[in-house]
């Protein structure tokens, strides 16, 4: 994300969703309901994004992106999200926009020349392995250590949830270099790399899961992963700093996406609702069928406002906590009960798969659980926004 952002015109951000489009209404439902069939990964849409250019909008010019905001990326991601392809849509190149900010904040210029334009040009694939299955949302207790050797690092441990595993070449990686036990304080000894998937010494074993078929999520095991020190970021024990830079933009980028299933489902409904004729008229004709989707349109709309100020706040260099976690809460929220209200506009249609809004309603559900579960958003504002003590 560029340094000093010239905030964008209307018309940047129509050129940026027309562009978008372009690309995202070659795949259309069938394409998304084969890949949620199968479960493989969507690689055209993949390589289709990767070759138009969108995969960079965020990294810096000299590294082969396009050095765009966090605003620009988010009417991309709400784009992309729009069109059928939902979540499995956005999740197969999300990580690319937000992922690789710690390497372009922390990272040294060999580091950056080395992986940036790789995964500009989507011949890298990152995934992500943070999340541990006995530490959940309290980051500080990982316990994938991280033990120095000559040279670099023998990694051992547990990732749970790691999405895109099955297809990654690369991880980004959380570790601990110093025990909890023996850290000053609970943020410090966390430790961060950046390095090749060597599937010798990693086990990737998918989740089966609920919806987002085509875009993996595993359970990872580590044995002895030799890490070179060339791929750690930053200093050794200060990567939970790290992290947070790229918390509130993936919050903002994840809104985005929300919104734009919501918007996606809602359409569908209000198509059908158009021209389902029952008792000699249209469905829609109906307020109990008329005023839910009225009002799921002013939900999607009003976190829609809110995803934008988070993201022109971040682009500003200003603190956009409180907003990028709203809009995160908000438009997930929104996003899920405008599904259910276009499963309930299609009535016992909205339960079969050749109408899309199950597979819509199965997959907003992601944005309500990760990559920060509601209960949590909802405890940050109660502190860090009402000064209410801290409950977590
Ligand atoms: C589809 C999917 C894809 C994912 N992809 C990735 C990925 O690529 N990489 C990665 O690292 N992770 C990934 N995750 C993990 C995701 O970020 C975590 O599931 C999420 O952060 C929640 O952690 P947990 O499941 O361990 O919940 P837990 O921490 O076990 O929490 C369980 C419940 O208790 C609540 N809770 C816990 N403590 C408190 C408290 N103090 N106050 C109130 N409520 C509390 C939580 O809000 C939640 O409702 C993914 C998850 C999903 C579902």
């Amino acid at each position: 994300m560029s340094e000093a952002h010239t905030p964008p015109t209307e018309q940047d951000l129509d050129a940026i969703r027309e562009g978008v489009r372009a690309v995202v209404t070659r795949f259309g439902d069938d394409y998304w309901l084969a890949r949620d069939d199968d479960g493989e990964f969507p690689r055209a849409f993949h390589r289709a994004m990767a070759e138009a250019g969108w995969l960079g909008i965020t990294m810096p010019v000299e590294f082969g992106g396009s050095g765009l905001g966090v605003t620009e990326a988010a009417v991309m991601m709400n784009e992309v999200a729009s069109h059928g392809g939902g979540m499995a849509a956005a999740s197969s190149i999300h990580i690319n926009l937000f992922g690789p900010h710690p390497i372009v904040v922390k990272g040294t210029k060999a580091q950056k020349a080395r992986w940036v334009p790789r995964l500009v040009r989507g011949e890298d694939q990152c995934c992500f392995g943070f999340t541990e299955p006995d530490a959940g949302l309290n980051t500080t207790r990982i316990t994938t250590f991280a033990e120095k050797v000559p040279g670099g690092y023998i990694v051992r441990g547990q990732k749970v949830w790691t999405s895109t595993a099955q297809v990654a070449n690369k991880i980004m990686l959380l570790t601990r270099t110093t025990k909890f036990e023996d850290a000053a304080r609970p943020t410090d000894g966390i430790t961060i790399f950046y390095t090749d998937l060597d599937r010798t010494k990693v086990d990737v074993r998918r989740i089966p899961k609920m919806g987002r078929k085509a875009v993996d999520s595993n359970a990872v095991f580590i044995d002895g992963l030799f890490v070179p020190d060339e791929d750690r970021i930053g200093e050794e024990g200060k990567g939970f700093g790290y992290i947070l830079h790229s918390l509130n933009p993936e919050r903002i980028l994840i809104g985005a996406e929300a919104v734009g299933i919501g918007r996606d489902a809602l359409r569908r409904a209000t198509a059908y609702a158009r021209e389902r004729i029952v008792f000699d008229r249209p469905i829609g004709q109906n307020q109990g069928i008329q005023h839910p989707l009225a009002e799921r349109w002013m939900y999607l709309e009003s976190a829609w406002l809110m995803v934008m100020k988070g993201a022109a706040l971040y682009d500003a260099g200003l603190p956009c906590g409180a907003e990028a976690n709203s809009a995160k809460f908000l438009a997930a929220r929104a996003s899920h009960d405008a599904c259910w209200q276009a499963i309930a506009t299609h009535g016992g249609f909205g339960y079969a798969r050749e109408y899309h809004v199950e597979r819509l309603y199965r997959e907003s559900a992601i944005n309500r659980l990760a990559p920060i579960t509601e209960q949590l958003i909802l405890s940050f504002v109660a502190e860090k926004v009402l000064g209410l003590p801290k409950s977590y």
